[in-house]
């Protein structure tokens, strides 16, 4: 019997839902194509959840079909969850792409952005396309995503393409299921699509009075023709506009970096190909793998020697952000200037990136010469996301945005239903549902009327997309952060529970919760060497070796605290740092070369607030560390941009590193009545009578970089010792230092640590709201 069923050709039908990124992606043509070839019959459609199939057909074909689902999947694809069960056969005659599917409260994971594709490259490049030199080519593998959706699921209607028509040639790509642009939903050609225009900020020019042949390639040959010429262009991007200028023109940049008030900060450059990178920047094959993927982000990478790129682009570095064109439109101005070309964020200093065109020809009339706008509009802000790859581990996100956003953070661990709101600086939110923390993108320092208002849109975005209200909200310790007032509010008007999280406890959970650390795994031992975060104790921690868990931490110990006179105000000006510093670990200010820019009054001004302790908070902070010996050291006085003096001190170790690495200052370790100190008096002491006795700079950067390291080394072996652990996760701002994290990382791993280090969120407080939503849900328990 058994043998007879076998052999005879039985029908069967099968229903499939699968969930992950199965959307915008062309995941439904290629169902359909693997149904056709296996001679199934059925339909396919989109619904808010992911994708449902059924198919029907002999059971060896449905079988392979089902495994070939996932084998065979588009390149784009992410399926995360398969259910498949067996169903009646309902007598379908072919297999039918049906409409989408709306389900309440379903959450559908929607695709970054993403760069275009070689095909759709090299027929823009074709005199004989219909799509050449056409700016917003794109088709199911690549091009807009999240920037222009408004709802889900993902079809044309809820994008911001929907006011294009799409002409008969575009409408039956759409509609041929073998076509690569088989329901691509932002579609378009130069007779039906979006268009671009230039104009220059006196006189913004009406698109529909152009009366040229050719619109987008005259304006794009005119950009291109401004830029070698020297000009700032405004130009409208995929997630924002950017400001772009010859990377190459000093007189150029200089214009842009007065305009833009930023005069150290370091530039992005858009390079044409990879083969231009490489005359400007010696790349690792892990880099170059990161600048060619579809995310395209910046990558920052060593800057060569003899780079004919002006220094200004990136002033006293010895890396410098690259990118590659990720848009048509990047393709066709870097094919028309031939050159790299910096491109930066469209804002004024620290403002959110402009996303319109009203809001560009008002907002940046100031910065650019000339506007290159289109009609496509952009429905969230994305700034472009920057990763770096250190010495050893894997590479890591500065800032996480276009491209990666709103790829969430998957655990295999629940996390609830929290919104957590993040730090104040480099501020991102962090909305959870089930094992998926959806990280937004950059949203900015939230110092800022603007920057709120983008924090508050983008929440309420996040929410409607993925169907998350929250159950409970997290925030920081800091009583007025932007952020945190923004949780309060809210939690009093909508009756939420409110869990405030310790800002290095957020930064360590981060680190945990980023490597997928198992919340039943046990507490972990954790560095945070950090900028500044409010303590529980009300004072300004930084410099911390935590011994945490999911729920609760306990300050093991913590860098020596020192007076920061002025409070925040010292952040700009490290010599004050210094100064007070050096006056309270010695009780004089020893004479110093630095000291010639400062006056005597100011001197004294500092060293009474000192004494006295007024408007001078004390802090154990890490970076402040840095700022204090950059300052000694006559490297960098002033801080333009945070982050500053420690880079210039890093930058100047540079290859120094290696042959000094082995010896350090002294760094003795107190047991004080707070916990164990790591006493920085002696550094103070030594770094002093090193500068007297004429010791060049960069040896003593060297020698503090490994002292500090060194520091947190045995600080681990004595927290090892007294807890049996032995995972410690590094986490906090200092540690995108590639010196101090490579000095950090290799003794802890000879001595046996397991080194937990930042992957898929940043190390800076880019990645706090990661931690404090991870945190929340473990004290709201399974309500949260
Ligand atoms: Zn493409
Ligand atoms: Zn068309
Ligand atoms: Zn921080």
């Amino acid at each position: 019997m058994r043998v007879k069923e076998d052999v005879l050709p039985r029908r069967i039908a099968k229903q499939i839902e699968l969930s992950g990124i199965v959307q915008g992606v062309g995941f439904r043509p290629f169902v359909r194509n693997l149904a056709v070839e296996h001679r199934l019959v059925g339909w396919v459609r989109n619904t808010s959840a992911g994708v449902d199939i059924e198919v029907e057909g002999p059971r060896q074909e449905v079988e392979s079909f089902v495994s070939e689902l996932l084998s065979r999947a588009p390149p784009r694809a992410e399926i995360e969850e398969i259910n498949v069960r067996e169903c009646p056969t309902n007598g379908n005659q072919h297999f039918a792409i049906l409409e989408s599917l709306p389900r309440p409260d379903a959450c559908q994971r929607v695709s970054p952005d993403i760069a275009t594709c070689e095909p759709c490259l090299s027929e823009l490049f074709d005199p004989q396309d219909r799509r050449h030199r056409y700016p917003f080519i794109n088709c199911t593998n690549c091009g807009p995503r999240f920037t222009i959706i408004e709802d889900i699921p993902y079809d044309r209607p809820k994008t911001t393409m929907r006011s294009f028509r799409m002409c008969p040639a575009c409408e039956h790509e759409y509609e041929d299921p073998t076509d690569r642009r088989f329901h691509a939903q932002p579609n378009a050609c130069p007779s039906c699509g979006p268009h671009v225009w230039l104009c220059d900020r006196s006189e913004p020019v009406d698109p529909n009075l152009r009366g040229e042949a050719q619109p987008d390639r005259e304006a794009i040959r005119r950009a291109g023709q401004a830029l070698k010429e020297g000009a700032i262009l405004a130009l409208k991007g995929l997630g924002g506009f950017q400001l772009a200028c010859d990377a190459a023109n000093e007189s150029a940049l200089t214009r842009l970096r007065e305009r833009k008030r930023r005069p150290d900060k370091p530039f992005a450059v858009m390079m044409p190909n990879l083969a231009e990178v490489e005359r400007h920047c010696s790349v690792t094959a892990e880099e170059k793998e990161l600048l060619c993927s579809p995310a395209c982000p910046i990558v920052i990478v060593r800057w060569r020697e003899g780079s004919t790129l002006c220094p200004s682009v990136a002033p006293n570095q010895a890396y410098m952000g690259v990118m590659l064109p990720y848009t048509p439109l990047h393709h066709l101005l870097l094919c028309e200037t031939g050159r790299p070309l910096v491109m930066t964020s469209g804002n004024l200093s620290e403002e959110p990136i402009v996303k319109d065109n009203d809001e560009a020809l008002l907002r940046l009339a100031p910065l650019a010469d000339l506007f290159l706008l289109h009609d496509r509009d952009i429905y969230a802000r994305f700034d472009d996301s920057v990763w770096f790859v250190p010495v050893l581990g894997s590479p890591q996100p500065v800032r996480r945005a276009r491209g990666f956003a709103p790829s969430p953070v998957r655990t295999s661990f629940p996390l609830g239903r929290i919104l957590a709101c993040g730090a104040e600086w480099k501020n991102t939110f962090c909305l959870t549902r089930d094992r998926y923390a959806f990280l937004s993108q950059h949203i900015g320092d939230m110092e800022n009327h603007e920057t709120l208002e983008h924090f508050e849109k983008t929440v309420a975005i996040y929410e409607h997309l993925f169907r998350a209200k929250p159950a409970a909200l997290a925030c920081d310790l800091h009583p007025d952060f932007l952020a945190t007032r923004y949780a309060h509010r809210r939690s009093r008007d909508e009756h939420l529970p409110l869990l405030s999280v310790q800002h290095h406890h957020a930064h360590l959970t981060s680190c945990m919760a980023d490597n997928d650390w198992d919340p039943n795994a046990g507490p972990v031992l954790g560095v945070v060497f950090d900028g500044s975060g409010y303590g529980a104790d009300g004072s300004i921690w930084g410099g911390e070796f935590l011994i945490a868990d999911y729920r609760a931490f306990k300050r093991y110990g913590h860098l020596q605290v020192m007076p920061l006179p002025g409070g925040d105000a010292a952040i700009h000006r490290p010599y004050r740092t210094a100064l007070a510093w050096l006056q309270a670990s010695l009780g004089e200010i020893p004479d110093l070369p630095f000291l010639g820019s400062v006056s005597e009054e100011e001197m004294g001004v500092v060293c009474q607030m000192v004494t006295k302790g007024s408007n001078t908070p004390l802090t154990s902070s890490c970076g402040r560390l840095f700022d204090a010996v950059s300052a000694l050291l006559d490297v960098c006085g002033r801080s333009t941009y945070e982050g500053h003096a420690a880079v210039r001190l890093e930058m100047l170790a540079g290859d120094r590193i290696d042959a000094l690495c082995r010896s350090q200052y002294p760094i003795p370790i107190e047991e004080r009545k707070e916990g164990k100190v790591v006493c920085l008096g002696p550094l103070f002491k030594a770094i002093v009578e090193q500068v007297k006795a004429g010791r060049p700079a960069c040896e003593i950067s060297a020698v503090f970089h490994n002292t500090v390291a060194q520091g947190a080394v045995e600080m681990c072996l004595r927290m090892r010792e007294e807890t049996g652990l032995h995972v410690v996760a590094l986490s906090g701002g200092c540690f995108q230092n590639r010196a101090l994290l490579r000095l950090t990382l290799e003794p802890l791993r000879e001595r046996g640590f397991q080194v937990l280090l930042h992957r898929r969120v940043p190390c800076n407080d880019g990645g706090v709201s990661l931690g404090q939503a991870v945190v929340a849900y473990h004290l709201c328990g399974e309500n949260g």
